[in-house]
C-alpha cells in the first residue's frame, strides 16, 4: 500500500505538466514539412505561410517520428498593449538537433535564436522542458517561425508561457524528477552497500542496471546536459542511444545472474550475451563512424527486443520455478509497458503527453522497486537456508538435541572456564537398558518414540547452564557446570526418575523403561575427554551392577542408589 501511494504521488508530481496541450493559451499552430530542396529562409517560409501553404495541426503534440525532414512551424501573436510583450517559449525535446527561431513583424525579420544539441555552438536544453527562448514582441501583429530538424524521433510540445508561470512549471518538473533520481539513488546506494558487505553478485548487478537507466534518464530528459555535460553537443546526440543499448546490456545481464540462466537454460545464457556484446559493438561502430541514423535505429530496435527478451527470460525463470521469477516477470512487464508507452509517446501510436513521456521512468521506477524487494526476499531465503544448514548440523533430527559434534563446540569454553576459575564441574552419561528389547518387540517407530520421551525429560531436568547431547544411538551426556559431583548425583537421580516415568500408550499393557547412569566430577582430569571417560565407565558399572542405577566416584559412590 505504502508503494502503491509513493508512486500515485509520483505519477502526480512528473504529470505536473500535463495540462499544456489542452491549454487554452497555447498557441494555434500551422506546420509546414521542407521538400528536400535547399533549406528555406524565414522570409520564404513567412511568404508560403502567408500563400495558405501551412497546414492547421489539431490539439495535441505534435509528433513527426524518426528520421522526419525539417518541419517549419507557425504561430502569430497579437500584442494589444503598448510596451513589448515579453514571453517565454519552451518548444521540443532535449534531442532535438537543430531548433530556429524567427520573430518577424510586419513580414520583417526582427530576432533570431538558435538552440539544439546538434553542434557544439548551439545552446543546450534546459533540464526536461526542452528549449527556452525568451522572446519580447512589439505592439501589433507578430509572426513566430520555428524551424525544427533532427535525425531522432520528431516531437515538438510547444510552450509560450509568462516568465513567471515557466517558472514555476520548470519548478514543479525539478520537483518530479528530484523525487524520481532521489529514488533511484537510494535504491542503488542501498544495493551498493550490499553488494559491498556480502559479495552477492546480483546486487552489483542491479547497480549497474538501476545506474544505467539514471544516467539515460537525466541523457533524455536533458538534466544531463543541463547541468552534468553543458555544451558537448556531439556528446549529447550518442549519448542517449549509447545509453540506451547499455541499459539493455545491464538488464540482461542482470537478468542471466538473478534467474541463474546459466544453470537453467544454457543456450539462452549464451544467446542473450551474444545478442548484448552485439548490440554494443553495434551502437559503439555506430558511434565511432558517425553514422547517427543508423545509431538511432539500432537503439530503437535493441530496447524493444531487449523489453521482450525480459519478459521471455520471466518465462523461463518462472516453468524453471526460479525463486524470485514471480517478481522478476512482475518488475519486466511493468518496465516493458513503460518503455513501450515511452517509445509509441515519441514515435508512433500513443499522444505526446508528459504521463505517456515518463512512462519509461514510472515503469521503471516499478520495476527497480520490484527487483529490490525480490532481492531482499532472496537474502532473507540464503539467510533461512543457512540456518537450517547450521541447525541440521548442529543438532540430532529425531530428538532435537544437540548432537556429539555440537556437544563438543559447547563444552570446550565451559571446560577452559570451569578450569581457570578453579570452579566445580560435572557430567553426566546415561544410556537406556535393553533398548535393543524394546526396538525388537514393539518396532522400531515406538523405539524412535521413547527416545524422543527421554530426550525431553533431559532437556526438562537440565539447568540453562548445562549442555545436554545425544551422544549415540540410546545414549545422551550431560556437561553441568558449577555442580559438584553431590548436585550432580541428585541431577543423575531426577533424570532417572523421570525416564522410569516414561510412559508410552501401548493398548493396555505398559512400557517399562530404565536407563543405567554414570556421574564423574572433575578432580584433576587433563581434559574432557578424560573426565566423559570416567563417567561412561560408571555407567557401564551401573549396567554391570545390574542397570536401572546411578553410579559415580567416591564419595558419591557412597550413596549408591538403585531405587
Ligand atoms: P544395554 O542395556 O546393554 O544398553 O542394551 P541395549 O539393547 O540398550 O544396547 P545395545 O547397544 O545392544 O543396543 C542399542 C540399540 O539401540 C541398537 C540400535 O538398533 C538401537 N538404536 C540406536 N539408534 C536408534 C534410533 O535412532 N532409533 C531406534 N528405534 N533405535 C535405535
Ligand atoms: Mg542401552
Ligand atoms: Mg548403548
Amino acid at each position: 500500500m505504502l508503494l502503491l501511494g509513493f508512486f500515485l504521488v509520483l505519477a502526480a508530481l512528473v504529470q505536473a505538466g500535463l495540462a499544456d496541450a489542452a491549454d487554452p493559451r497555447a498557441p494555434r499552430l500551422a506546420m509546414l514539412l521542407e521538400d528536400g530542396g535547399p533549406a528555406l529562409g524565414a522570409e520564404q517560409a513567412l511568404a508560403l505561410q502567408r500563400e495558405g501553404r501551412f497546414r492547421d495541426l489539431p490539439a495535441g503534440v505534435p509528433k513527426f517520428g524518426i528520421g522526419a525532414p525539417p518541419v517549419w512551424f507557425h504561430f502569430a501573436v497579437d500584442h494589444a498593449g503598448s510596451g513589448p510583450l515579453l514571453r517565454q517559449l519552451l518548444a521540443g525535446v532535449p534531442w532535438i538537433e537543430r531548433l530556429e527561431v524567427f520573430v518577424l513583424q510586419d513580414g520583417q525579420l526582427r530576432a533570431v535564436q538558435r538552440a539544439g544539441d546538434g553542434e557544439a555552438g548551439l545552446r543546450g536544453p534546459m533540464g526536461s522542458l526542452g528549449f527556452a527562448f525568451d522572446l519580447a514582441f512589439a505592439p501589433g501583429h507578430s509572426d513566430v517561425l520555428i524551424r525544427a530538424q533532427t535525425a531522432d524521433p520528431l516531437v515538438m510540445p510547444l510552450r509560450l508561457l509568462p516568465a513567471d508561470e515557466a517558472i514555476e512549471l520548470q519548478r514543479r518538473h525539478d520537483y518530479g524528477f528530484g523525487l524520481l533520481y532521489g529514488f533511484l539513488l537510494a535504491l542503488i546506494a542501498y544495493n551498493a552497500m550490499i553488494f559491498i558487505g556480502l559479495r552477492h553478485r546480483s546486487h552489483l548487478d542491479y547497480v549497474l542496471y538501476v545506474g544505467t537507466f539514471l544516467l539515460l534518464s537525466l541523457a533524455y530528459s536533458g538534466h544531463g546536459v543541463a547541468r552534468l555535460w553543458p555544451g558537448q553537443a556531439g556528446f549529447q546526440q550518442y549519448v542517449i542511444l549509447m545509453l540506451m543499448v547499455l541499459l539493455a546490456a545491464m538488464g540482461l545481464r542482470f537478468a542471466s545472474g538473478f534467474l541463474h540462466l546459466e544453470k537453467i537454460a544454457p543456450r539462452a545464457h549464451r544467446g542473450v550475451r551474444g545478442f548484448y556484446l552485439a548490440a554494443l559493438l553495434a551502437i559503439g561502430a555506430c558511434t565511432l563512424f558517425g553514422l547517427q541514423s543508423v545509431a538511432v535505429f539500432t537503439a530503437f530496435f535493441v530496447v524493444q527486443v531487449f523489453s521482450v527478451l525480459m519478459c521471455l527470460l520471466g518465462v523461463v525463470g518462472l516453468r524453471a520455478r526460479q525463486d524470485g521469477a514471480p517478481y522478476f516477470m512482475a518488475g519486466a512487464v511493468s518496465g516493458m509497458l513503460g518503455a513501450a508507452v515511452t517509445a509509441m509517446a515519441v514515435w508512433r501510436g500513443m499522444p505526446f503527453t508528459e504521463l505517456t513521456f515518463r512512462a519509461a521512468e514510472l515503469g521503471f521506477a516499478v520495476d527497480g522497486t520490484i527487483l529490490a524487494l525480490a532481492l531482499a526476499d532472496r537474502m532473507r531465503r540464503i539467510r533461512e537456508q543457512q540456518l537450517r544448514a547450521e541447525h541440521l548440523a548442529a543438532f540430532d533430527p529425531l530428538t532435537g538435541l544437540r548432537n556429539r559434534r555440537a556437544f563438543a563446540e559447547h563444552a570446550a569454553p565451559v571446560w577452559s572456564t570451569a578450569r581457570r576459575h578453579g570452579r566445580p564441574l560435572s557430567v553426566i552419561v546415561l544410556d537406556l537398558d535393553h533398548f535393543k528389547r524394546i526396538n525388537d518387540s514393539h518396532g522400531h517407530a515406538i523405539g524412535d518414540t521413547v527416545l524422543v520421551a527421554a530426550a525431553r525429560a533431559i532437556e526438562r531436568d537440565c539447568r540453562a547452564g548445562d549442555i545436554a547431547a545425544r551422544w549415540g544411538g540410546e545414549e545422551f551426556i550431560v556437561l553441568m557446570p558449577e555442580t559438584t559431583g553431590q548436585q550432580a548425583w541428585a541431577m543423575a537421580e531426577r533424570l532417572l526418575a523421570s525416564v522410569r516415568s516414561i510412559d508410552i500408550p501401548l493398548g493396555g499393557e505398559r512400557l517399562g523403561v530404565s536407563a543405567s547412569v554414570g556421574v564423574a566430577e572433575w578432580r584433576g582430569h587433563d581434559d574432557l575427554e578424560a573426565l566423559i571417560r570416567e563417567a561412561d565407565a560408571w555407567m557401564y558399572a551401573s549396567k554391570r551392577a545390574g542397570r536401572d542405577r546411578v553410579s559415580g566416584s567416591p564419595p558419591a559412590a557412597d550413596r549408591a542408589y538403585a531405587g
